[in-house]
């Protein structure tokens, strides 16, 4: 088990509280600030400053605060500098995607509102980091947060998306004109109430995304925010993830069926394989619908079918 310590301003330390306000433990050991368990990492503050990391992930979480040296300016990583104090139990609409970087099936992009009161729910329902989550767990949940969530869920299917790729436009493009269109629902479902803060699961700087949608009839402005792992800032972006993962593995099902094997994710050489064997049996038409077909691996998958 490896483990990492680092010694963090007082004010880092409480930011770090902040950031981790979805894991934090009840019971903290004598002199200590908090207890965070995330799935991979356990974390211990102390008063002293000192804050240890221990568990698989302990470097790779420690890096995220710090090189370990001591007495070291904190948080200059930090990438949400500008985020309201106390944002986590906040009531905020949260943005995610899903699929961008797997060559077969769509790309699912969710916003959901989490209410303040709704947060202790959410915890107690398993809500977090879709990325530590089993498919299993995500769907359990997902299916209990659609019923009382609301939430704006948009499926861009790959004959769309290879359409607007070959029209030239970026894939940050089609995912920042999704993610406002998903808030814009949103925002219009729970009215006339308001959410304190919106929160975009951050895949570019913000002012290109505003310039990606700059020629929208509805842009989404007032207090948004952006953040880089925005799971881990507020429950509602882990939320928006969990319905998107669960949306694609819909999805994934439904093309398994449709072309009769197993489609799997990723863009790895598995993938490879399987689209040469699609080519095979269906033509290469067959994959416009099913993939990405910019992705270098259909590329591959020809010279594959090629042999
Ligand atoms: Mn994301």
């Amino acid at each position: 088990m490896s483990h990492a310590v680092l010694t963090l301003s007082p004010q880092a330390v409480s930011e770090m509280k902040e950031h981790y306000a979805s894991f934090l433990q009840s019971k903290v050991p004598q002199g200590g600030v908090f207890t965070a368990k995330l799935p991979g990492c356990s974390i211990t503050a102390y008063r002293s400053g000192k804050v240890l990391f221990q568990g698989k992930d302990a470097e790779k979480e420690a890096q995220k605060w710090g090189t370990g040296l001591l007495s070291q300016p904190a948080l200059k990583t930090k990438k949400t500098p500008s985020l309201p104090p106390g944002f986590s139990s906040l009531s905020v609409i949260g943005s995610d995607e899903v699929g961008t970087g797997d060559y077969f099936g769509p790309m699912t992009v969710v916003a959901a509102y989490v209410s303040k009161e709704q947060i202790p729910l959410l915890k107690e329902l398993g809500v977090r980091d879709s990325k530590d989550l089993t498919d299993l767990k995500i769907i359990e949940i997902a299916k209990k947060l659609i019923l009382f969530i609301p939430y704006s869920l948009l499926v861009l299917h790959n004959e769309k998306y290879n359409e607007f790729q070959q029209r030239g436009m970026s894939q940050g493009k089609m995912k920042a004109l999704l993610h406002n269109k998903a808030l814009v629902n949103v925002i219009e479902k729970i009215k006339p109430e308001k959410p304190n803060a919106i929160l975009i699961d951050q895949f570019v700087e913000k002012n290109t995304y505003y310039k990606h949608i700059s020629n929208e009839k509805e842009i989404v402005k007032e207090n948004v925010y952006f953040s880089t792992k925005g799971e881990s800032v507020h429950l509602a972006v882990a939320a928006a993830s969990i319905i998107a993962r669960y949306a694609f593995l819909k999805q994934m099902d439904a093309l398994t069926e449709k072309v009769g094997m197993t489609i799997p994710r990723g863009a790895g050489s598995h993938v490879d394989h399987v689209a040469a064997k699609i080519m095979k049996e269906h033509g290469v038409e067959a994959l416009h619908s099913l993939a990405k077909i910019h992705f270098a691996n259909t590329e591959k998958a020809m010279k594959i079918a090629q042999k």
